[in-house]
């Protein structure tokens, strides 16, 4: 499995929470498709000609890209690499960017074949709180007329945790996504982090801090409601119905191989990760000197074992000892069975054979435990 990523940075304003690389100015925009168009023939052999089952157009705000600039770049991406026939190719989406024309174009005139929404809440102080662009009428506009176009396979955000999202509010905002009849759906908690908008707001005092006890509730409900209904939890901050998982961040989680294309996109091809510089002046630099400026770094063996017991922790399918025995041998399986003890005797982890998964009391505590396995 291998799949390729896109970075389209542009953004009509900055969220408060934001920390993705991203630029307001559109002084690159005219220019920059072109210049993604060169890095990819130039890393044409990055994966090695492995299939590529999915491409993903993420930001940033690719919904801001024309239907003709949407076409151009798949077209690209088909001439240069093997891409499966029935790959998975996705567009993340702003409600504010996308008009009922502008998504039945999309459906008629392009590839793309899932939906990725920016909805984080549908109500309008969770979002003026955040600092988002679109309000909550859009939002819901935005996914009739995705499934009015035709799209079966959609996804939204949503964020909990928010000081203005009371309880209430959240279940509210669930009930909407489930009587959509949506089948996935990416949840995260409100994080805040350092050189954001929001921290420096809320150590002014100007925002309320985020509370953590209302999070922890938020999830709860979250995992309530989303067993309810039949969505299986198959990633920490991720549900789905069967069928539906995203199989581009199923890469991600399951250690394959992607190619990542604009500033700041990273890529991994088995023996070293790889990372664009984020400035928009030094990428666009490219079309002059013809190489992308990008920093690499090779993985010792306690980072590829903790990167492996970090993001297989966080899903369904969990942490393999075998696995563990087999790549990184006995000692690292040794070391895991010592230090994974204690959590499956609290119950935050459970054994089944040699497997061990997260249970509903450890998906709370998911970071901490991962980081207590670690190697250093
Ligand atoms: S739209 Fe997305 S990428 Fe752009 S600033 Fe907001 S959160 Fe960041």
């Amino acid at each position: 499995m291998a799949g390729i990523y896109i970075h389209i940075p542009f953004c009509k304003q900055k969220c408060h929470y934001c920390n993705f690389y991203t630029v307001i100015s559109q002084k690159y925009r005219h220019d920059f498709i072109h210049v993604l168009l060169k890095e990819l023939e130039q890393r044409k052999d990055y994966l090695g000609g492995q299939p590529i089952n999915t491409i993903y157009l993420g930001g940033g705000t690719p919904s801001l890209l024309s239907v003709n600039e949407i076409v151009l770049l798949v077209d690209k991406i088909k001439s240069l690499f093997p891409v499966n026939e029935k790959a998975e190719i996705t567009l993340e989406a702003n409600p504010d960017d996308l008009t009922r024309e502008k998504i039945e174009s999309v459906k008629k005139n392009t590839p793309v074949n899932r939906l990725s929404i920016g909805v984080q809440s549908f109500h309008n102080e969770d979002l003026d709180y955040l600092n988002r662009v679109h309000d909550g009428a859009q939002a819901i506009k935005v996914i009739e007329n995705s499934l009015h176009a035709g799209f079966n396979n959609i996804t939204i955000d949503l964020i909990y945790g928010i000081p203005t999202l009371t309880e209430e509010k959240w279940l509210k905002n669930l009930a909407l996504f489930f009587a959509f009849g949506i089948p996935h759906l990416s949840s995260y908690a409100l994080t805040v982090e350092k050189k954001t908008v929001l921290h420096s707001l809320i150590a002014k005092n100007r925002m309320s801090a985020v509370d953590e006890e209302q999070t922890v509730r938020h999830f709860e409900l979250l995992l309530k409601e989303t067993n309810k209904h039949g969505f299986n939890h198959y990633e920490i901050s991720n549900f789905a119905r069967e069928g539906f998982y995203s199989k581009h961040n199923s890469i991600y989680w399951l250690g394959g191989h992607y190619l990542g294309v604009g500033p700041s996109a990273h890529s991994f091809n088995g023996s070293s990760r790889q990372w664009n510089v984020a400035n928009m002046k030094q990428y666009m630099a490219f079309e002059q000197t013809g190489t992308a400026i990008l920093e690499k770094e090779v993985l010792t063996k306690d980072q590829q074992f903790n990167e492996y017991v970090m993001t297989s922790l966080r899903t369904s399918w969990g942490c393999d000892t075998e696995h563990i025995e087999n790549v990184f041998g006995s000692n690292y399986t040794r070391h895991f069975k010592e230090h994974i003890t204690t959590f499956v005797n609290e119950s935050r982890v459970l054994k089944n054979g040699s497997v061990y998964t997260l249970t509903n009391a450890g998906k709370l505590f998911a970071d901490g435990i991962a980081a207590a396995l670690f190697r250093s």
